[in-house]
């Protein structure tokens, strides 16, 4: 065991802090008060034990490791991915009279060597440093010869490649930290600072299987975790199926409102996002038009950097980007978040309508999507992750002696069958896999096999996560309780959140709702008398079962299984099983105890999800095929809460008199009502009160055959009830 003498003394600037965290927290930090989380974090990292904390952006993580680093005296090394935030953190400790020093490849040498003369003088309190100067030589060994308070880690998923930026200079973290802690291993305790060197890893955004990743990465030594936050009181999520082209035109009507901005956009290409901002430019915010501007990887850095200001300053009130726009960004009043087209990752989407209401006050979040996105998704995939071939291919060229990236690449480009991207992106890939080493010289050596394996894994990884946020999409959950859930924070899953379009369908502003028509309210009841003597059902099997195969389409099918989970009637729940080694997804639906209690004389106020709003549609477009359908008369689209259509009193009554003889005979022929007639039939007839055949024909759903059949009694119904 290594015991390294500090080489001077050290500075009162870096001696342990005597004061309780409470104390450190008001005369250094000048806060009133722990935010919720970090008392409990700091004790624990003063401690010095290990900690994985995870919590949302802007929550307060910082101070879960500057206080602890005061208070146990020493440096406190940070090791942070982006120089940006470095740069930013850096700049509020030196405002609050600290003593910190930053290595990064944007300074001059000159910064970089008195920063490591202050860490060997032992004056410094915080040394920010990129993943990747540990691979410059001599500097862990720099670092070992003075005791460090503690070390910690920034957007620590950055080092599993399951997270959403893996970052392989991250990845030999693992094999550095080790040496860095044992460095003094034994200066005695004091006051219950124990001499080890904690490892704090931070971030943002971990599912529990990147939590488990980063800590197993870390050799972090029995760490405590802490998941805390992500619950966000003031965010309204919805979630709405929108065909693609009319996604600019409910985009521009959304933001048309004043209150409804600053706002962010995020959409899917760089095509996309310019003509959205053109689009948006054009059109009127109810006090002259919206000020909007693209910001993707195309732009050069100083355009992004304008944009960026200018959305600070409200000189710009819609930003429409593509990239992790608002990563920098400290705006506490955006009010609307909107994604065109589904994100890649659920923790991607968290992160970017969490970016909305940090001042607390309530703030709207719109997530579009179509089945289209999923053919969108699929060239980003193969984009981002080229087939298997392409990293082999590039594989083979790469040899024992290190040799310049360049002129790999150009010999490889003069005889493969791949173009300067695809061999870019192959080597990027075999990098982080291993399969290939780059050098700090740029010179690229052959690594070793075991990349075909973990690559493999890692695209089959990408696609799931995928398929998580189809399957976020279509819950019939809380969305907030769900995404709570999607980040391992369990204690706090319970609580629907009273304002997304599942908790709050009358409350929505984009997705409408209508009322369930009668035939659909049937049918729901015949769904409770299925499911009440069973555990559950396979959704599937609950269709086939009620013979709806062929009458309702599964989208029907399932829109009315939403509605009934959105009423707490039934419980949709994801499950899987194999067979045949493949795994097989299905949603098993069961009763909930409101469900058990319903009984045929129980009304079922059930709200159909309807797609977007009339306001929101594209302006003198004949409404789609599908809304056509839907526009009739007795499921009139409707605001939920502005009640079924109209019809006159007579009309009621006759309506109800045709539904009853409808029932008596749709129960004779063993099918269900709506088979009979449809309820937009009956309200046409009610309306229409038809005398004889002829008049019965021209009746909207009435046709040859069914009037041949059902005719004489229809008739029948109608002249009774004069
Ligand atoms: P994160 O790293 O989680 O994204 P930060 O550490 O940057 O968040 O903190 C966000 C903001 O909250 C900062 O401006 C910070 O000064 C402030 N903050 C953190 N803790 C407290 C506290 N206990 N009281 C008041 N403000 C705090
Ligand atoms: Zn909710």
């Amino acid at each position: 065991m290594t015991t390294v003498s500090n080489a001077s003394a050290p500075s009162a600037a870096a001696t342990p802090h005597a004061a309780a965290p409470a104390e450190i927290l008001q005369s250094v930090f000048g806060h009133e008060c722990f935010r919720s989380g970090q008392e409990e974090v700091c004790r624990a990292a003063i401690a010095g034990r290990d900690l994985l904390l995870v919590m949302p952006t802007g929550a307060g993580k910082s101070l879960c490791y500057q206080l602890p680093a005061i208070a146990r005296g020493g440096t406190a090394l940070v090791i942070s991915p982006l120089i940006a935030l470095m740069e930013d953190q850096a700049a509020k400790l030196a405002a609050l009279g600290l003593r910190v020093a930053r290595i990064h490849s944007g300074l001059e040498r000159a910064v970089a060597r008195q920063a490591c003369v202050e860490y060997l003088q032992g004056s410094l309190q915080f040394l920010f440093i990129a993943p990747e100067r540990l691979r410059v030589p001599g500097f862990p060994e720099m670092l070992r010869k003075k005791r460090l308070a503690l070390i910690a880690i920034d957007e620590a998923h950055c080092i599993s490649q399951w997270g959403h930026d893996f970052r392989p200079d991250y990845r030999m973290l693992g094999e550095y930290l080790p040496g860095l802690r044992a460095a003094n291993g034994h200066v005695p305790a004091n006051d219950g600072i124990t001499a080890r060197i904690p490892v704090l890893a931070f971030t943002a955004t971990a599912t529990p299987e990147v939590q488990a990743d980063i800590v197993q990465q870390l050799g972090m030594i029995k760490p405590a975790q802490f998941i805390h936050g992500f619950r966000r009181e003031n965010l309204a999520i919805e979630v709405v199926e929108v065909a693609v082209p009319d996604r600019a035109q409910a985009i521009c009507s959304l933001l048309a409102r004043p209150t409804s901005r600053p706002a962010i956009v995020y959409a899917t290409s760089r095509k996309q996002s310019e003509t959205l901002a053109e689009v948006l430019s054009q059109s009127a915010g109810g006090n002259g038009k919206i000020r909007a501007a693209a910001y993707h990887a195309g732009l050069d850095a100083a355009t992004r950097e304008r944009i960026q200001t200018a959305f600070q300053r409200c000189e710009v009130e819609v930003v429409v980007a593509t990239i992790a726009f608002g990563m920098g960004i400290d705006k506490a009043d955006i009010r609307t978040v909107i994604h065109a087209g589904l994100p890649g990752t659920l923790e991607g989407y968290y992160q970017e309508i969490g970016r909305a209401g940090r001042d607390g006050a309530l703030s709207r979040t719109y997530l579009m999507h179509s089945y289209a996105d999923q053919r969108t998704h699929d060239f980003f995939l193969n984009r981002d992750y080229p087939p298997l071939e392409h990293l082999s291919t590039v594989f083979q060229t790469l040899g024992e002696n290190p040799r310049p990236v360049e002129k790999v690449r150009s010999e490889a480009l003069a005889r493969l069958e791949l173009d300067q991207e695809e061999f870019d992106k192959a080597l990027e890939k075999l990098e982080i896999h291993g399969g290939a080493r780059v050098d700090f010289g740029g010179s690229v050596t052959r690594g070793g096999p075991a990349w075909r394996k973990t690559y493999a894994v890692q695209a089959q990884h990408r696609a799931e996560q995928y398929q998580k946020v189809v399957r976020y999409t279509a819950m019939s959950e809380c969305r907030m309780s769900a995404l709570v859930r999607h980040f391992g924070d369990e204690h706090d899953v319970d609580r629907p959140c009273g304002k997304c379009d599942v908790c709050d369908p009358a409350g929505a502003v984009l997705r409408v709702f209508r009322h369930a028509t009668p035939a659909e309210r049937e049918l729901a009841q015949r769904i409770v008398d299925e499911l009440r003597p069973l555990d559950y059902l396979a959704a599937g099997t609950l269709q086939r079962r009620l013979e709806l195969v062929g009458r309702i389409s599964r989208d029907e099918f399932d829109a009315l299984l939403d509605a009934m989970a959105r009423a707490g009637l039934i419980g949709i729940e994801d499950a899987e099983f194999e067979k045949n080694g493949e795994i097989i997804r299905f949603r098993k639906i069961r009763l909930t105890e409101d469900g058990l209690a319903v009984r045929h004389s129980t009304p079922l106020p059930l709200l159909i999800s309807d797609g977007i709003g009339d306001e929101f549609a594209r302006r003198g477009q004949p409404p789609s095929r599908a809304k056509a359908k839907k526009l009739d008369a007795a499921g009139k689209r409707t605001r939920a809460d502005a009640g079924p259509a109209e019809l006159t009193l007579e009309q009621e009554k006759l309506a109800a008199l045709i539904k009853q003889w409808r029932m008596a005979e749709a129960k004779r022929l063993g099918v269900p009502a709506y088979v009979v007639l449809h309820d937009r039939t009956v309200t046409a007839l009610a309306t229409a009160r038809p005398e004889n055949s002829k008049q019965l024909l021209e009746i909207d759903g009435m046709g040859e055959a069914k009037a041949e059949k059902f005719g004489a009694a229809i008739l029948k119904v109608c002249f009774g009830a004069k």
